[in-house]
């Protein structure tokens, strides 16, 4: 009786013969049943890791043995298991040092650190630079893309232009054909415009790109600090990835590379004009950021380049899930109170222009059908680090009002009245800037992630 071991790590239990079978042939053999071997060997041999599998060397790969005796299997595979001692990054300290380091520099570190475990994500828009950076490595690299089925005509061109360019085969993940065909059966092809573009963002990009990295153990993303004042502001240029997992599984198997952190727009466009590198046609039409057809628009001059991306939305929801660590969350317990880092930050908008309003004061506002005055009213949180951005914008927009016919108020909107502004004030996220006008009870939301005196006077002139 003699346990046969296959290179697929199946077992073959033959009962015909006596000594060991070769080249994983299975002689007369029964389908491996725990229970038959019991006595043999215990069930936690049979327990293995994948990855202290992969580590073992098949037992036909071996030179064969003269001598009959199958050696129990602890024996076998001890000696050919070479335990390594994990070595655990302190990535934190990665991004310190690497903070004031070169794209360049920090793309080749990672392409030498993770070899083929590491790939770039390529949008199709100005991120081409670190397929550039890649290139100018020398190193080998991947670069992978998700094909939302939505893109612009240009971004399939272009793709098509930067295979060619760099003699390289972008690896694309599309979404699961099922999933699309019932998000769009359900709710047609628009629905992002109506409830927001999460769900189909889930769908279309962030499926796949789960999928796509866990095959990885890093990846590397375009993104910058200036790109998303509201979400990317604090972006290391290196970090373990505080969403998804890479091949290993689990929370911190995933690491995320972005070299291109500290680059500022402007710069990054230098760069590609120097280098001569080709980029998308859309951008001459005014698109700075790209992303699908329908969520994505031309921008003016002056204007922030995630105001062309899914600009019906608020400015802290603007990320696709692709990024989604870099959204902070913050959450109200039981009592009301905030559960954040400036839980206790005292209150903000103090001019004398402005008129703190209270919840009575706001229901009032609400019903109103015919004021006397219009109102621009901000729902804030003091804690909140957008709210206290646009703090002296806001006292000296108000000054500036003072005596206009429109009334400047504030109302603290998280704790106990989130709920309430959720449901009556168009609360998203904070600020929010509503305004009332003179002869219509229903608010209108102030668009744009621009706070500046002179945007906020051009909003209210052309509502008053
Ligand atoms: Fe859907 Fe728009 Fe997201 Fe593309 S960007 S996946 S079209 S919601």
């Amino acid at each position: 009786m003699a346990l046969a071991f296959t290179s697929s790590t199946s077992i073959a239990f033959s009962s015909s013969s006596s000594s060991r079978t070769e080249q994983g042939a299975h002689v007369n053999s029964t389908k491996f049943q725990p229970s038959d071997v019991s006595h043999l060997v215990s069930p936690a041999t049979f327990n293995l890791s994948r990855k202290r599998s992969a580590a073992v060397k098949a037992l036909n790969a071996e030179p064969r043995r003269n001598h009959p005796i199958v050696p129990s299997a602890a024996t076998t595979f001890a000696p050919d298991v070479v335990e390594k001692a994990v070595e655990v990054e302190d990535f934190e300290k990665l991004a310190k040092d690497l903070e004031n380091a070169s794209p360049l520099q920090i793309m080749d570190k990672a392409l030498e650190k993770y070899g083929n475990d590491i790939a770039i994500a390529f949008s199709g828009a100005e991120d081409v630079a670190l397929i550039e950076y890649a290139h100018l490595t020398g190193r080998p690299y991947r670069v992978f893309s998700l094909d939302t089925g939505r893109l612009n005509p240009e971004t399939y061109k272009f793709f098509d232009t930067v295979e060619k360019h760099y003699n390289i085969r972008i690896e694309y993940m599309f979404p699961d054909s099922v999933e699309v065909q019932a998000l769009v059966r359900t709710k047609g092809l628009f629905s992002f415009y109506e409830d927001g573009h999460q769900e189909c963002c889930r769908v279309r990009k962030v499926r796949p790109l789960r999928r796509a990295l866990k095959g990885l153990r890093a990846w590397i993303t375009g993104q910058r600090k200036d790109q998303s004042p509201g979400t990317r502001s604090e972006v290391p240029v290196v970090q373990v990835d505080p969403v998804f997992e890479g091949l290993d599984g689990g929370s911190g198997s995933l690491v995320k590379w972005n070299p291109m952190a500290n680059v500022a727009g402007n710069d990054v466009w230098t760069f590609l004009r120097t280098m001569d590198v080709p980029v998308n046609s859309l951008h001459s039409q005014g698109y700075v950021s790209i992303g699908c057809e329908p969520c994505t628009r031309a921008v003016l001059p002056g204007q922030h380049e995630r105001e062309g991306r899914w600009w019906w939305e608020d400015a802290k929801a603007k990320e696709c899930g692709l990024h989604k660590g870099n959204i902070k969350e913050e959450t109200v317990n039981g009592n009301g109170n905030v559960n954040n880092a400036n839980g206790n930050a005292s209150d903000i908008f103090n001019g004398n222009d402005i008129v703190n309003l209270t919840r009575p004061g706001m229901e009032n506002l609400v019903k109103m059908e015919d004021r006397k005055d219009a109102w621009i009213v901000v729902l804030y949180a003091p804690w909140c680090q957008f709210c206290q951005a646009m703090e002296a914008s806001y006292v000296e927009f108000a000054e500036k009002l003072a005596g206009s016919g429109v009334k400047v108020g504030k109302f603290r909107a998280d704790g106990d009245e989130k709920v309430f502004a959720q449901q009556e004030l168009q609360l998203g996220s904070f600020p929010t800037i509503l305004f009332f006008p003179k002869h219509s009870s229903r608010p209108i939301k102030y668009p744009s992630e621009k706070r500046d005196v002179d945007s906020l006077t051009a909003f209210v002139n052309a509502l008053r």
